[in-house]
């Protein structure tokens, strides 16, 4: 009944759309944990520190200085300093504040500019792994995601020649992520102005660089996209504070782009969402005026967990494992585990292998398959290092 009435009311569009796997596994495992199965949560990619005081203390003075009636749809304009100071500061980018526009999580960000460029029959470019919401976000669209693969080998990079190869007349886009999520791959400036170059030959093809993880870097220097001159008119530079300053729940996500772009996503997000949270927003120029070594501890302690399981996981027979530069996930090829039964489970994929581990092992992670990567399954260790022990502990156990 519950299926014909959707097939009834729901358009295809719906109908069609898979569900978000990093969210349905994190509300998977909340279910669980509601009852009382003590499930071990490495699927969403959360850092699990408090939010700083002096970004705490910003919003609370926002509250108190009665920030509360709609804001700008675009955002506050002080934000928007604060935005274009930081692109010049971090990424040498120069964007005036009628470039940039503010939104609920960079997510929102990337939905704009999906939905303000992409055309029923239009081709976007993703390199795998890539993140699952992209390719959800062009079909809704009704474009059409080409996928470029790669695997651990490449480390989970792909070539300027190896994307080449995917375009067609039809190509509109090429969505760049790095640091990547879920590899944690991280492309150096050398690959990326390579990757530039080649462009220089397809003058409209537009570029959207995911940038979310810029900060969660474990050495290699973080190089934009737009940063390559010849590029700039073409980027789109996406970016927010979630990841680096453990903002998730704040939902502040901002742009870079030509300004025709920019008032394109403006529009859109007036008939939609409207401006993001007042005092989100107040919050965000407190965390992006700060020194970067305020947030210092937090990426040298993810850089801790994640020396921490690779040696865990290097013990567990059939984890081929990358080491990944930046994010904080990692990306093991657990293929050698399809085909086998194990504790009574059939494993024939990386969708079962995670089911298995919630199941088995009650350790909540996220299928490669929704990445592009059926080899593969996403761990998340943005955990205490308790958490992750304790997972890798069972995980072990379970085999
Ligand atoms: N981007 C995070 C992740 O991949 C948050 C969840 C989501 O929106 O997909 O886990």
């Amino acid at each position: 009944m519950k299926t014909s009435l959707m097939n009834k009311f729901l358009t295809d569009k719906v109908n069609n759309l898979a569900a978000s796997a990093t969210l349905a596994m994190a509300a998977k495992a909340r279910e669980l944990k509601s009852k009382g199965i003590d499930i071990i949560g490495l699927s969403l990619g959360e850092p699990d520190f408090n939010i700083p005081d002096f970004i705490k203390q910003a919003a609370v003075k926002a509250i108190n200085d009665n920030y509360n009636s709609y804001t700008p749809v675009d955002g506050y304009l002080d934000l928007k300093e604060a935005i274009s100071r930081k692109f010049l500061r971090d990424n040498k980018l120069s964007y005036s504040t009628n470039q940039i526009v503010v939104s609920t999580g960079a997510k929102q960000s990337i939905a704009n500019v999906v939905e303000a460029m992409i055309s029923p029959g239009d081709e976007v470019i993703l390199l795998a792994p890539f993140w699952v919401s992209y390719s959800a976000m062009i079909k809704i669209c009704g474009g059409v995601p080409v996928v470029v693969k790669s695997d651990i080998g490449s480390n989970f990079k792909v070539t300027a020649s190896e994307i080449e190869y995917h375009i067609t007349s039809k190509t509109k886009m090429i969505i760049i992520n790095s640091p990547n999520n879920p590899s944690g791959s991280v492309y150096n400036e050398i690959e990326l102005r390579e990757i530039g170059k080649m462009l220089e030959n397809y003058p409209e093809i537009f570029i959207l660089s995911d940038e979310i993880y810029e900060h969660i870097n474990y050495g290699l220097e973080h190089f934009s996209f737009a940063s390559i001159r010849e590029m700039y008119n073409r980027t789109i530079t996406v970016n927010g504070v979630a990841k680096a300053f453990a903002m998730t729940g704040w939902r502040i996500g901002y742009l870079g782009a030509p300004e025709w772009l920019a008032k394109a996503c403006v529009k859109l997000q007036g008939q939609s969402t409207s401006g993001a949270n007042c005092i989100a927003q107040k919050a965000t120029i407190a965390a992006l005026d700060a020194n970067i070594d305020r947030i210092k501890y937090m990426i040298d302690e993810f850089s801790q967990r994640k020396k921490m399981i690779i040696n865990l996981l290097s013990n567990i027979k059939g984890f081929k494992l990358n080491n990944p530069d930046g994010a904080f996930y990692i990306f093991p090829d657990i293929s050698y585990f399809f085909g086998k039964t194990i504790n009574g489970f059939e494993i024939k994929n990386s969708t079962d292998f995670s089911l298995f581990l919630l199941e088995k092992a009650h350790v909540a992670t996220v299928t490669g398959e929704a990445f592009g990567a059926p080899n593969n399954i996403r761990i998340s260790y943005a955990a205490s290092r308790e958490n992750i022990k304790e997972a890798i502990d069972r995980i072990k156990s379970v085999f």
